[in-house]
């Protein structure tokens, strides 16, 4: 995968006297590998920008499918847990056909990814996306925070199906079984996330030594907290835009994850 043309230095600065870099795709390749080079412990915390090279649109950016689109609610309502209750069909037509990718294919990032973990250097991905991309790569550690579209389940008897069978349904899904009510496991807007999960994901961040965070703003509670839990020696950024985890980054990288980690594949 290509790399992208020098873009020239953004800003430097020093926090707490350790010095930050903040630096183009091109220009952050060697520091990178340092970084990756030296790490026993790595875990990655992703988020939407992971999986944009999939065909897969970023939820909350300007250039996303879920933005409001017509007259009708805006996503976040139609996702919430309160919409689903009071209008499952409205809810289930909107999630169908805005939500489901069953051609997107696990991209640059995912494949490297999958590679640190079988070199047993990645001890974890904390994601926020749903789309299962990382478990298709190959990736077992993972820790989806915001659950899975591949899992779904009857909410009467708990049968679970898989993402082809809410794919080929029409209206509300119902179980096979007891014509109950088929529920993908997606944490809605107004849900918490699974509290083991969360767990998890902050004991795979407390223990690593180097945390990447790539892909996401930061902006979306309670994943952003997760990084407090890092009490690591690295901790990179890579992101298109600032996040508010650069100030306690060492290195900042400005550009696109599977562009990044594409490129450390190739070397
Ligand atoms: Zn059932």
């Amino acid at each position: 995968m290509p790399v992208s043309r020098h873009t020239g230095t953004e800003a430097r600065s020093t926090n707490a006297g350790r010095r930050r870099r903040i630096l183009s795709e091109s220009e952050a390749l060697p520091c990178l590998r340092d970084v990756i080079a030296r790490t026993r412990r790595l875990v990655f915390f992703g988020g939407a920008g992971v999986s944009t090279a999939s065909g897969i649109p970023d939820f909350r950016s300007g250039n996303g499918l879920y933005r409001r689109e017509t007259d009708g609610p805006d996503p976040e309502i139609i996702l919430s847990k309160t919409f689903f209750y009071l209008h499952p069909e409205a809810f289930f037509d909107y999630y169908r056909s805005h939500l489901l990718f069953p051609d997107a294919r696990p991209n640059a990032a995912h494949a490297w990814l999958y590679e640190m973990e079988k070199q047993d250097v990645l001890r974890g991905i904390v994601t926020q996306n749903i789309d299962g991309l990382h478990r298709k790569a190959g990736n077992r550690r993972v820790y989806e925070i915001h659950g899975s579209v591949h899992e779904n389940a009857c909410m009467d008897c708990g049968a679970s199906y898989p993402m082809e069978t809410i794919l080929k349904s029409e209206g509300i899904p119902r179980c096979a079984r007891c014509g109950g009510v088929i529920r993908p496991s997606v944490v809605l807007y107004g849900e918490a996330p699974d509290r083991y999960v969360c767990i998890g994901a902050c004991r795979e961040i407390s223990g690593a030594d180097t945390l990447i965070v790539a892909g996401t703003s930061l902006t979306v509670e309670p994943a952003a907290s997760f990084l407090d839990y890092f009490g690591g020696k690295d901790l990179v950024v890579i992101n298109r835009t600032p996040t508010p985890a650069d100030r306690r980054a060492g290195l900042v990288i400005r550009g696109d994850v599977t562009r990044v980690l594409g490129a450390l594949s190739e070397e």
